[in-house]
């Protein structure tokens, strides 16, 4: 087993909730912006009282706000094959699945697809796809990156896929992917073997070392995350964590985005039930215990969750949230509000319906401010790079003004109904007014670009 695993066991095994003194130093030391050990975060994810859980979601959204300032990054997934050649028991893209509508999208409808959520605002979008050599592999996924890239105006694409070796993720780097993620599902091994009986994802420890392959070959930021329901969750988050450390302490830069997916039913999965179920307190204690153990990291709540929940996560470290979004390969433009028009097709059910604009509304009336930019990835700011941005606190107010800059853009392009669009620039407007000084002007002098018609104006 890799080291890292050894280490979040030991932590665990040892794990009982703090003292009020005990937590009051742990959360003091979070406030430090350093992370958290091991030994810390386990006890953290030991708490169940919940004046103690309070004080954790307080110190969370603290630290969300001094890493990455007001801004919540919007994003959309974009689906481009439910062939798998896996079969993951939770899962309804599983090969034995017999009743799913298969479905690979061509160059041209990848195209298409890009081009209405580049259409809806989204500049930067992932995709997504099962584990199938030819319908989802490298050459596949070097083939629609290209495609996407030259004949639409998207400016970032991320790839959620296969692991790979470390030469063939030279190649998708080089096709211009910005983020590779990938979830490890469980770390906890005997129940990883279980639920993943057959297929090249049945072997626990070529996918554990999947982000060692990709940082290898070059890509700065990969994204990780467990499935939350499949296994004990103090385990499997704590061991998302160590797996960051793992990597920081490889590779200088941690997870750029731990994920919290939590198990959905699904149409033709084996297991429709949770065998751990996460409740919804549970949920947002895991995205603060993340927040505080690894400032640095986007944690990404997605549509899978219901809208109440995916606010309240908002307000306990959660820095990135998808919107609008279709598990459906081809499903843009075919449905209502992201809602899946064939479940046959469709990876899980979703639980937040909400479009984009709904959700940049939303984020705007609770204080924050919703962000489309693209930015780091156009400036270089990756890996290694971005962690030493993101440490010094600079990161704040570099996101700060390009996420109101890409928010300028989305206004004036995609021009929202007038009462989502009023919310959303009064916020801005008040988020421009708080900046001090020489960059306030600066900020408004691009801002007066992306008026004229500049487009990806950005610091
Ligand atoms: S979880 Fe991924 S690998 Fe497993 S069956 Fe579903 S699409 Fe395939």
């Amino acid at each position: 087993m890799a080291d890292f695993l050894c280490d979040a066991e030991d932590a665990l095994g040892r794990a009982k909730a703090p003292s009020p003194a005990e937590l009051d130093d742990i959360l003091s030391r979070a406030g430090e912006l350093k992370g958290l050990s091991l030994s810390d975060a386990a006890k953290l994810l030991m708490i169940e009282n919940e004046d103690a859980l309070g004080a954790v979601y307080e110190k969370a959204a603290e630290v969300k706000s001094a890493v990455f300032g007001p801004r919540v990054v919007l994003f959309a997934p974009l689906y481009l094959s439910n062939y798998c050649s896996n079969d993951c028991l939770y899962c309804g893209f599983r090969k034995s699945n017999t009743t799913a509508r298969r479905k690979a999208l061509s160059p041209d409808e990848a195209v298409e697809q890009a081009k209405i959520l580049s259409r809806t605002g989204f500049k930067r979008i992932i995709l997504v796809a099962g584990e199938h050599p030819l319908y989802s592999g490298v050459d596949y996924l070097i083939k629609i990156a290209e495609e996407i890239y030259s004949r639409t105006d998207m400016r970032i694409l991320h790839v959620n896929s296969a692991p790979v070796s470390v030469e063939d993720f030279k190649r998708l780097k080089s096709a211009g992917y910005g983020v590779y993620q990938c979830f490890q599902e469980t770390y906890h091994k005997e129940s990883y073997k279980v639920l993943h009986p057959t297929g090249k994802k049945s072997d626990f420890l070529y996918r554990l070392s999947v982000m060692d392959r990709a940082l290898e070959a070059g890509f700065g930021d990969v994204g990780i995350g467990p499935l939350l329901g499949l296994y004990d969750y103090h385990y499997d988050a704590l061991a998302a964590i160590a797996h960051s450390k793992h990597l920081e302490a490889k590779f200088g830069a941690c997870a750029h985005t731990i994920s919290v997916p939590r198990l959905k039913s699904a149409e033709g999965a084996e297991i429709k039930d949770a065998p751990y179920p996460v409740s919804d307190e549970d949920f947002r204690k895991i995205v603060a215990v993340y927040r505080l153990s690894v400032p640095q990291a986007g944690v990404v709540v997605s549509t899978r969750e219901p809208a109440k929940l995916r606010e309240e996560c908002l307000l306990c470290g959660a820095s990135q949230i998808s919107a609008g979004s279709s598990t459906e390969p081809g499903g843009y433009g075919r449905s209502t509000g992201g809602i899946p028009r064939d479940r046959s097709t469709s990876q899980f059910h979703l639980g937040d319906i909400r479009p984009l604009p709904e959700m940049a509304r939303v984020i705007a009336e609770m204080g924050f401010l919703p962000s489309l930019c693209t930015a780091c990835y156009r400036s270089g700011r990756q890996g290694n790079n971005y962690l030493h941005v993101a440490s010094s606190g600079n990161l704040n107010e570099l996101c700060t003004a390009n996420a109101l800059l890409s928010l300028k853009e989305y206004l004036i392009d995609v021009s929202p109904q007038p009462e989502g669009r009023e919310i959303i620039e009064a916020a801005l407007n008040r988020f421009l007014e708080e900046f001090k000084g020489k960059l306030k002007e600066d900020v408004k002098k691009k801002m007066k670009m992306v008026e004229k018609g500049e487009r990806d104006v950005h610091y």
